[in-house]
This record gives structure tokens, C-alpha cells and sequence, in this order.
């Protein structure tokens, strides 16, 4: 049911000190940098080979990126799994007992829809769900 990790999630500050480790140290190609108004987060997503890395910078102090970094401090957030038929697989999920924090997919970064599922059902990782419907990449 899993495609591929499509990317994991990274908390920061500010993209602006954040990515100068990425794009000069490392040397990820930066894919584009936009605001997800519903999650009230800035984005930015860097190719990692098969994979990529989001960086989450908050827009407003109740984002939950926002209450994240209070609590935990930067760091990893979540992992997004690439799926089809996110709607199924939300449904066959549900089925297992699985908790989910989205019982619908909603749109986030890119146009992907995405749902997220309780860290309480998955040893406390936070997992996104995560599908490309007529999107590349
Ligand atoms: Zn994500």
C-alpha cells in the first residue's frame, strides 16, 4: 500500500537560517518555497534523491509547526508515506484500528492530498499519508 517515503517533514524557525545547511552544505537542490495558508506554515522542499525533505517554518504562533517547536524544539516531524487512493487507504487503515487526526484527505503543500495519522497508533511517529493526484513528483 506504501509507494515510497515521499518526504520527511523537518520543523525549523526560519527557512531563512535553515537553508543554507541544505542548499550550501549539503547541496539539495531547493524545489520551490511556497505559504500553505491551512496548515499556516512556509514550506520549502529540497530533493534528496528518491526522496525529499520539507521544511516547515511557521506563520503564525498557533500553527502547529508553531506548538511542535515550543514543546519539542526544531527537529523531524513527520513522514510522509506516498500513496494511490489515499481515500482507501484511509478507510483500510481505520479498519486496522488505526487512529487517524484525518478522517479526509485535505490539500497540503504542492496540491498533494494528504491525511495524517495518530502518533498514539504508530509508536509515536508521526506519519502523513500522502498523494500526487495528476501531479509529477
Ligand atoms: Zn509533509
Amino acid at each position: 500500500m506504501i509507494k515510497k517515503v515521499d518526504h520527511i517533514g523537518i520543523a525549523v524557525n526560519s527557512l531563512e537560517n535553515a537553508l543554507p545547511f541544505y542548499t550550501d552544505v549539503l547541496k539539495l537542490p531547493l524545489l520551490k518555497i511556497e505559504i500553505v495558508e491551512s496548515q499556516k506554515v512556509k514550506v520549502a522542499f529540497l530533493q534528496a534523491g528518491e526522496t525529499k525533505l520539507e521544511l516547515l517554518e511557521p506563520t503564525s504562533e498557533d500553527s502547529t509547526i508553531a506548538k511542535f517547536i515550543e514543546k519539542r524544539g526544531e527537529g523531524i516531524h513527520h513522514v510522509a508515506l506516498g500513496v494511490a487512493s489515499i481515500e482507501e487507504r484511509i478507510i483500510e487503515l481505520k479498519e486496522k484500528g488505526i487512529r487517524m487526526i484525518d478522517d479526509a484527505p485535505r490539500l497540503g503543500a504542492g496540491g498533494a492530498h494528504i491525511a495524517f495519522m495518530h502518533p498514539k497508533s504508530s509508536s509515536g511517529v508521526l506519519y502523513e499519508l500522502c498523494e500526487k493526484k495528476g501531479l509529477k513528483g
